[in-house]
């Protein structure tokens, strides 16, 4: 896990400027600074985390991403991890249930469906993939054009809602986040040999 975690912290810092600047354009330019606060504070605390039992150490992470990502993203990657660490606590679901159980705890969290210009639009084709069982080196490849198509989505939730139609023609910085972490995981996955 610590590797996982390492691998997401730097994917975040090298992308930090490129996050910002799709926040410029339809938010308030910090959603970059926000993530790599977020990934920073989880890898201070790989060790610790790494040491339990996944389900509470997803949990904890959860917890921690509340904590440091601030913003309207923190709650939102926070309740994913948080979900995902209470749901592999239930006997007998299978993780892609869990994923999904826990993007419509986001959903309600965020009170936002797909389609409305959010991460939300990487999470739920990224749970509808892991259903299919879809291979994580293939997931990998896949995950950056969830987020490609919300370029030509107008905002419904968030700052970027404010802008109404002049939303569009840009792509949503909480999709694109999503999307670069999602990609991190299954490279790392992939090359660790675990899938
Ligand atoms: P803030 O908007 O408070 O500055 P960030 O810039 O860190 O927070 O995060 C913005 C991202 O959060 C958006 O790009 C979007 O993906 C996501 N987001 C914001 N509000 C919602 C919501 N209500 N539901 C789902 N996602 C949301
Ligand atoms: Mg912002």
């Amino acid at each position: 896990m610590g590797r996982v975690i390492e691998a997401c912290r730097d994917a975040i810092a090298t992308e930090e400027n490129r996050l910002c600047d799709l926040d410029r354009a339809i938010g308030d330019g910090d959603h970059g600074t926000n993530m790599r606060r977020g990934l920073e504070a989880l890898a201070s605390e790989r060790q610790r985390l790494s040491a339990m039992p996944f389900a509470e150490a997803m949990i904890a992470a959860g917890t921690i991403l509340v904590m440091n990502i601030g913003g309207a993203a923190g709650p939102l990657y926070g309740t994913l991890l948080l979900e995902i660490g209470k749901g592999l606590s239930i006997d007998g679901l299978e993780f892609p249930q869990v994923f999904q159980k826990a993007v419509t705890a986001v959903a309600q969290r965020g009170r936002s469906s797909p389609g409305d210009k959010t991460l939300l639009d990487v999470l739920y084709p990224l749970s509808d993939e892991l259903t299919k069982h879809t291979h994580p080196q293939r997931l990998a490849g896949k995950v950056q054009g969830f987020a490609d198509m919300t370029i030509e989505m107008k905002a419904l939730r968030g700052r970027a809602s404010f802008l109404g139609e002049r939303s569009v023609g840009h792509m949503d910085p909480g999709a694109a986040s999503c999307a670069l972490l999602a990609a991190t995981v299954c490279r790392e996955l992939t090359e660790a040999g675990v899938a």
